[in-house]
């Protein structure tokens, strides 16, 4: 499950969100479970969770009341709990 302020990515698009509010949904995008980027790993170097978000764009899930934002945005589409997360 995914806890507030850790950082996922997509391996497919490499779309980048990080966690604003926790929910028990599975974060999904392009179809596929999103990865989670360690702390302290190798990902870590391209991805400080430190910096504010540059896009700023948020996503919930009404479902859940998980609330995403990303920090690199592409065209790939962001499921939780089965459906797309809304747009915020
Ligand atoms: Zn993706
Ligand atoms: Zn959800």
């Amino acid at each position: 499950m995914a806890k507030k302020g850790q950082t996922y990515f997509c391996e497919v698009c490499r779309q980048k969100i990080v966690v604003e509010e926790e929910g028990f949904g599975v974060l999904v995008c392009c179809g596929q479970e999103m990865s989670r980027v360690e702390a302290g790993g190798m990902m870590e170097t391209w991805t400080s969770v430190h910096h504010k978000p540059v896009q700023g764009t948020s996503f919930l899930c009404k479902v859940c009341g998980q609330k995403i934002s990303v920090i690199n945005q592409t065209t790939g589409i962001l499921e939780c709990c089965g459906q797309r997360m809304n747009k915020q």
